[in-house]
């Protein structure tokens, strides 16, 4: 199933200290909406089942994100959802009439980003006005709960559970802006580390076969897949589906892939795998010997 990233404008209301997105590139780039509509229906056309409204703050945009929104829905029966951070819900009054209006034009789910940065600058309480206003109007949703793991996000974590929200942790990714966050050392299980990669379109109209951390590879460009302005869309969904190395992340994971490189499994266990991806594909060197072995070495490294 096809799925997107979808950054319609890097735009946002607010600037969060560990925010990925932010940095990499112009925060004010935006598509114009007819480019957006056209690009829709050529993703349509490639058989796309999933856009995701993220990038900056997309309900910056509110009644084109709609009509986005209402052509994925009503003419290509596309899933959508939009990454928010919720600075539009003030009050339950606010949260009910955009909720209404995202729901009335055939929004899928709703996904609300919270965490001690994101709630410097936006009361927590607008999330739970979010949140609240989706179970009223039986709009799909969930927060993202975004977390170094540390004590200092428990009472932002009670907060959640005090009110009966739907939540899911999710580690801050220590790229962007957050690459200036002490790195704290990490031992988890030997997990496979794999990734689904969804692909993600920029407002510049290049696309990453990563949305996260991945779209920052600078100093390889590992992840660029190239510009829709000189390549078609189904020619860039190929690229990402067909290249070898990046069918290894998604199938045999990162922690192999890392174990074949000649990391040992007890400096592996402290990495996230965002940063172990990091190691092994934004070193020219190392992801040479990778491109390699793509075909090669690690074809024999699946149990
Ligand atoms: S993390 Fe999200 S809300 Fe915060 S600055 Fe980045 S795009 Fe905006
Ligand atoms: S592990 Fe790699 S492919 Fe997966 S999200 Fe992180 S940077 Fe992207």
């Amino acid at each position: 199933m096809r799925k997107i990233a979808f950054g319609y404008s890097t735009r946002c209301n607010i600037r969060c200290e560990h925010c990925v997105a932010a940095d990499a590139m112009p925060d004010n780039l935006k598509m114009e909406l007819v480019q957006a509509k056209e690009l829709i229906a050529q993703m349509a056309a490639a058989h796309l089942s999933g856009i995701s409204f993220t990038a900056g703050e997309p309900l910056i945009y509110l009644d084109e994100i709609t009509e986005l929104v209402k052509l994925c829905h009503q003419e290509y029966g596309i899933y959508t959802r939009i990454v928010t951070n919720s600075f539009w819900a003030k009050t339950a009054k606010l949260a009910d009439s955009r909720i209404m209006q995202l729901k009335e034009n055939g929004l899928s789910q709703l996904r609300l980003s919270y965490s001690r940065w994101h709630q410097k600058n936006i009361n927590r309480r607008h999330v739970l006005n979010a949140a609240q206003s989706c179970q009223r109007h039986r709009l799909d949703y969930f927060i993202s709960f975004v977390t170094d793991f540390s004590e200092a996000d428990d009472s932002g974590e009670q907060y959640l559970r005090d009110h009966h929200l739907r939540y899911f942790p999710e580690p801050v990714i220590l790229a962007g802006r957050a690459q200036a966050f002490n790195r704290r050392l990490l031992k988890s299980d030997y997990q496979a580390n794999c990734c689904s990669m969804n692909p993600y379109l920029a407002p510049s109209l290049d696309m990453y076969a990563c949305c996260d951390a991945g779209s920052h590879f600078s100093k390889t460009n590992f992840f660029h897949l190239g510009n829709l302005r000189q390549q078609g869309i189904e020619q860039l969904f190929q690229k990402s589906e067909n290249n070898s190395l990046y069918n290894h992340i998604r199938n045999l994971g990162i922690t192999a892939i890392a174990s074949f490189a000649g990391f040992k499994a007890r400096e592996i266990v402290q990495y996230r795998k965002c940063e172990l991806c990091d190691k092994l594909f934004n070193s020219p060197d190392m992801l040479a010997m990778l491109q390699q072995e793509a075909n090669a070495g690690l074809n024999l490294c699946y149990r």
